[in-house]
């Protein structure tokens, strides 16, 4: 059983959500309108999508346009000034800067959900000294909302007017919340979903152009592929794992290992499972080879608390919380589902993506973890197999046992464990250690 992981793990969940309120009191169309293929379509993608109804006589072939455009807008509209935390701003500080467009609203969780992403990227975008300003377009239904959705954000907001509001919806062609538009021609577009695309990168995502978003893809995938660990694990002037007794331990002190890189968090029950059958191939391979594996947490816990009671329940090491470093990791190795083992070999190249497999199925028995090993294993098992009779009587039952595969069984003889072959029985809950048969004459 596999938890889902909520990939994206703030702006989950991608659920379409209808709009409570009466289409009277509501800025947009109909709810009514929302014609089922965008119902579709929005629960691909994140957050919640309108139809909107074409205005006559409007060009909706003008897509998004330059900063320019947007000041002179606010001027045909008499916006003379916007919205700060601290009151009111001209229009006129806007020029010169990178203007970004961002249509929320209060009462959309995906909207709520994704604005800590964009805080974090204007801040370290700003701390980099990046000229950027993004202007909040409410979705709100009244300024009660607005206000509140707004006391989140760091950044300015053109004041509450729900016409206003709609006329820049139409103008930005914007059908669906959170929308992120920067003012620039060759910018990933809302369809492309660069709300995605900044949720997986952060301010790494800056300018937010489709060549960037190639250029961080390309840049995945050679991690991936060239798998240096300090530069796979470390993270910008970070050079050391920790312990669950938090030392500190340098990368370079696990290079040449064969490294398992494990996703799990503390809250999803078959993680812990999990967790229990790789602690014991961990020892077990920790007592017979010694130092040539090592295991690497990379937490989905919800917050520090909880990670730290996870690590510190583990032998192993384990990325530090406050990075994006794990976040990375699962966006690099295509994590959906924990718990999730990803084998990296002492080469530094992954060896495989599916370690919980051969874990859960094997134990330390797995290791190194290759393919070959994993083949002679299973060779192994079916000649085991091939030497046994396909039924059996015992002595101790009174009924014709058969031969079965089980992943785990408790023998009904000598009360232990077992895994693989099994004479077990079809009438009742009994199995029998292969060794443990007594056959009756
Ligand atoms: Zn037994
Ligand atoms: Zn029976």
């Amino acid at each position: 059983m596999i938890s889902s992981l909520s990939q994206r793990p703030v702006s989950s969940p991608f659920v379409l959500e209808t709009q409570p309120l009466p289409p009277s009191s509501h800025p947009l169309a109909d709810p009514l309108q929302l014609q089922l293929q965008d119902i579709k379509k929005a629960k691909q993608k994140r957050g919640h999508l309108f139809y909107r109804a074409p205005m006559a006589g409007l060009n909706f072939e003008a897509t998004y346009t330059d900063n320019h455009d947007i000041l002179k807008i606010f001027e045909a509209e008499g916006v003379e000034f916007l919205l700060s935390s601290e009151g009111k701003v001209p229009v006129s500080e806007c020029s010169g800067k990178v203007i970004c467009l961002f249509f929320s609203a209060n009462w959309c969780r995906p909207c709520r959900a994704f604005t800590p992403h964009l805080l974090e990227l204007y801040e370290t975008l700003r701390k980099r000294g990046i000229n950027i300003e993004i202007i909040f377009i409410s979705f709100d239904r009244d300024e009660d909302g607005f206000k509140e959705h707004f006391k989140s954000m760091t950044w300015l907001a053109v004041p509450f007017d729900v016409n206003l509001h709609r006329r820049l919806i139409d103008r930005y062609r914007v059908d669906r919340i959170p929308s992120f538009v920067p003012l620039c021609s060759d910018a990933i577009t809302v369809k492309e979903d660069l709300i995605g695309c900044i949720e997986d990168y952060g301010a790494d995502a800056f300018p937010f152009t489709r060549k960037r978003h190639e250029e961080l893809k390309a840049m995945d995938e050679r991690k991936r592929e060239e798998a240096n660990l300090e530069e796979l694990l470390g993270h910008e002037g970070r050079d050391f794992l920790i312990s669950g007794d938090d030392r500190k331990v340098p990368i370079c002190e696990v290079i040449g290992k064969t490294i398992g890189l494990y996703f799990c968090a503390y809250w999803s029950p078959p993680c812990c499972a999990f967790t229990v059958q790789l602690t014991d191939a961990y020892n077990e391979l920790k007592a017979a080879k010694g130092d040539c594996f090592e295991i690497v947490l990379i937490s989905t816990d919800r917050d520090l608390v909880e990670f730290n009671i996870n690590k510190s329940s583990m032998p192993w090491l384990a990325v530090p919380y406050e990075d994006r470093t794990r976040h990375d990791l699962r966006r690099i190795f295509d994590i959906k589902g924990i718990p999730a083992l990803v084998l990296i070999g002492p080469d530094g190249k992954v060896i495989s993506g599916n370690g919980k497999f051969m874990v859960s199925s094997y134990g330390a028995e797995a290791f190194p973890f290759t393919e070959s090993r994993i083949r002679d294993l299973e060779a192994a098992l079916r000649k085991e197999g091939e030497a046994l009779p396909q039924q059996a009587e015992d002595v101790k039952h009174e009924h014709v046992l058969k031969l079965d595969m089980a992943k785990a069984y408790v023998c009904d003889s000598c009360r232990k464990q077992g895994k693989f072959w099994t004479f077990s029985c079809d009438v009742c809950d009994y199995d029998l250690h292969p060794s443990c048969l007594e056959k009756a004459n």
